[in-house]
């Protein structure tokens, strides 16, 4: 059906490739291309005996938009998933559009020099991609991603208006090491020790990291502190759910992990300003990312579940309602299915579907969008059957 150019060959792309040789009826072929072209090949040779997918390989630097544009024209895909890092959103979005190819991502662009996630840059292609003809499909992985498919869904079904989203994201796993991440280091530490807001009444609320707590009792996990974060899919999901009026993110975090990471930032390993180290710029937080495990290498070491979901609330018919959609992974599943644990896989799985949306046609549409501007039940029927399969709660605890 559609040739796919994957960008990366790190944790999420390589869950995301193993689910598109999976589905060789909607992907042909791909092209695996990295920095590391190595990696791209080991993962070829990994997988090429099972599928009926064809696998080529490249090398690419994909700061570099002719670098990217000549292998675009070279392999001629009918959409190119960014599976790479936030940084190269928009050179991959700018040989997208000089190529006329359509364009997906799971993580909205960021600067290497200001840790802010904000949506402006990418909305800002909106009309050059509408006039190409070309779609980009922005935040397909779980959280950007499923979250907002799971609003859309609950808008469609359940509710006139939504009042109140809250995303909860628990990874109960446990890796065994005192300290590592679960994904990229340098974009997951980024995150957290970033300010925390959350969208309430028009308007942004900024907390300092970790101000706000909550313990909540998750299904099939029990109970967790989490801490609120700000997360990129509450800028859009504030634009496109109707009725909103607070909008906010929790991620569970152990005692270890935090004490960790507050003992980094005390020391300033933290920082993503260069320091002058044995006369060469150095940044910390990228040396530190050299010195943590590789997030590949948490696969076979993690045990436990994630549980990732969003509770809504709000009205039906003028009558006050309350919903909770949200999938539960368990970490040696995932390993045993693909070689990677839940975290990346909760991303990959829907980084495939988003692809499939957009190859069947099945979401057609030209412009730049985040994914809850589509119809979600298709993806969610894709979730079930793809390996992220929801349950829903008429009656949740809340957050209060
Ligand atoms: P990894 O660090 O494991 O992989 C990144 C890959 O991109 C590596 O293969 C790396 O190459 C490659 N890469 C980096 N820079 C370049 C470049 N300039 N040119 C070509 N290739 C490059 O990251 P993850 O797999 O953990 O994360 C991938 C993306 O998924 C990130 O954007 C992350 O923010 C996002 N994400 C989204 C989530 C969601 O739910 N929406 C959750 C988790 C992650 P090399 O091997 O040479 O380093």
């Amino acid at each position: 059906m559609g040739k796919a150019l994957i960008i990366g060959c790190g944790a999420v792309a390589s869950v995301a490739i193993h689910k598109c040789c999976q589905n060789s009826a909607v992907f042909d072929e791909i092209c695996i291309a990295s920095r590391t072209k190595s990696k791209c090949d080991a993962l070829k040779a990994k997988l090429e005996k099972t599928t009926k997918t064809k696998i080529k390989t490249a090398q690419v630097d994909a700061d570099n938009v002719e670098d990217l544009i000549s292998l675009i024209n070279d392999f001629k895909p009918d959409l190119v998933m960014n599976l790479a890092l936030p940084y190269q959103d928009l050179t991959i979005m700018d040989a997208c559009l000089a190529t006329k190819t359509n364009y997906m991502d799971t993580a909205n662009y960021e600067p290497l020099d200001t840790a802010k996630f904000e949506y402006k840059w990418q909305w800002a292609y909106r009309k050059r991609f509408e006039e190409a003809g070309i779609t980009a499909l922005l935040g397909s992985g779980f959280d950007p991603g499923v979250t907002g498919v799971f609003s859309a869904y609950a808008m469609k079904h359940y509710f006139d208006e939504i009042e109140y989203i809250d995303i909860l994201d628990c990874n109960a796993g446990d890796h065994g090491y005192p300290f590592a991440t679960n994904f990229n280091p340098e974009i997951n530490i980024r995150e957290v020790s970033a300010k925390g807001s959350y969208w309430e009444d028009g308007k942004w609320v900024e907390t300092e990291p970790m101000e706000i707590k909550r313990v909540y009792d998750f299904p099939e996990v029990g109970k967790k502190d989490m801490y609120l974060l700000h997360h990129e899919e509450i800028e859009s999901l504030a634009l496109n759910i109707k009725g909103i009026k607070r909008i906010r993110f929790f991620m569970t975090f152990g005692q270890s992990y935090l004490t960790h990471l507050k003992c980094l930032e005390n020391v300033g390993m933290t920082s993503i300003v260069p320091i002058d180290f044995e006369g060469k710029k150095i940044v910390p937080l990228q040396f530190l990312k050299a010195v943590l495990p590789d997030p590949a290498s948490l696969g076979p070491r993690t045990k436990g579940k994630t549980n990732i979901g969003c509770i809504f609330k709000g009205k039906k018919g003028g009558v006050e309602k309350t919903y909770y959609v949200y999938n539960v992974c368990t970490h040696e599943e995932c390993f045993a299915e693909v070689g990677s644990q839940a975290v990346a896989y909760t991303t990959g799985v829907p980084a495939m579907i988003g692809a499939m949306m957009l190859l069947t046609k099945t979401w057609n549409k030209a412009g730049v969008f985040n994914i809850e501007e589509f119809d979600p039940d298709p993806f969610m029927d894709a979730l079930n059957k793809w390996g992220l399969p929801w349950q829903e709660n008429f009656n949740p605890e809340l957050v209060d």
